[in-house]
């Protein structure tokens, strides 16, 4: 059940990121405990739910980090990929946008996830073609409605937060921004120990110490787990039926780090 943009309740935790312990805080407490214990959230005064944008260097964990949200809830998670809303026909792509918050009010509590949100709301402007802007539109109407709605809760991430048009950005729209950073050396070692005890002890979670190795430098989430697929290839290379460091360290020579322009996404 993996379809784009039906609701399911995805099966990721906490314990399957690693690292970015700030941004999941700030996640348990904007999404999380709203949905789990809205009486606590309602006696302080806070009814509507706020839409959290997570923004940085691609394959850094904003996805696993929306599917862990709904998870946690226990919320059935709808997931848009931003550029596969738009369709060229004359009110197509406001349809769809509609339809997910029609999908998304018949399965509350749920959370929506948009990824690459530039794609779908990028900045208004005289060059920018009017279909654009009428998504913009339907968008902004949609979570201005939420506010009366309870229950809907908004994920988008962006490689590009520039990009977006800044009426999505005002409060009660997407007000909480996080930044989803590229791992330190030892946030690297958090993240591959996450990955490795993933697959439920098949592999020794001491191979994770490796990521803090320089050979390691500038590794995104992503990174880290292709290392641990070549690695298992240059086990079976070696004849081998386990994993040793070797093979990951031989593993983290061959990988090129996939953030090229890394002063990009500085914050
Ligand atoms: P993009 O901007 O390209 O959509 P993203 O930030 O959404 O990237 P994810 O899809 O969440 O990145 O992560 C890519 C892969 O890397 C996933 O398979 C995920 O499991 C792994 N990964 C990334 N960050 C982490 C992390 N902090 N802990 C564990 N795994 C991670």
């Amino acid at each position: 059940s993996r379809r784009e943009g039906f609701a399911t309740v995805p099966d990721t935790t906490w314990r399957d990121v690693g690292a970015l312990a700030g941004v999941r805080d700030e996640l348990q407490m904007a999404i999380v405990e709203p949905i789990k214990n809205p009486q606590r959230y309602r006696a302080v005064g806070i009814s509507a739910p706020t839409g959290v944008l997570l923004w940085g260097p691609p394959g850094c964990g904003k996805t696993l980090l929306a599917k862990a949200v709904a998870a946690e809830s226990k919320a059935n998670f709808i997931s848009v990929k931003g550029p596969e809303l738009l369709n060229k026909y004359v009110g197509e792509s406001e349809r769809a946008l509609r339809q997910v918050f029609m999908r998304a009010r018949s399965s509350v509590p749920c959370v929506i996830f948009f990824d690459e949100l530039d794609a779908l709301v990028p900045k208004r402007s005289s060059e920018l073609h009017e279909a654009s802007a009428r998504v913009v539109n339907t968008l902004l109407t949609e979570l201005d409605g939420l506010s009366t709605r309870e229950g809907i809760y908004l994920i988008a991430a962006t490689n590009r937060p520039e990009m977006i048009d800044d009426a999505m950005l005002r409060p009660g729209r997407l007000e909480t921004l996080l930044y989803v950073q590229l791992p330190e050396p030892q946030e690297r070692v958090e993240i591959l120990r996450a990955q490795i005890l993933q697959r439920g002890g098949i592999m020794n979670e001491d191979l994770a110490n490796v990521a803090a190795r320089d050979e390691c430098t500038n590794f995104s989430g992503a990174d880290l787990e292709s290392l641990l697929r070549k690695a298992g290839q240059n086990a079976l290379r070696r004849g081998a039926n386990k994993v040793e460091e070797i093979d990951v360290l031989t593993a983290a020579t061959n990988i090129k780090p996939s953030v090229g322009n890394i002063k990009h996404y500085e914050k």
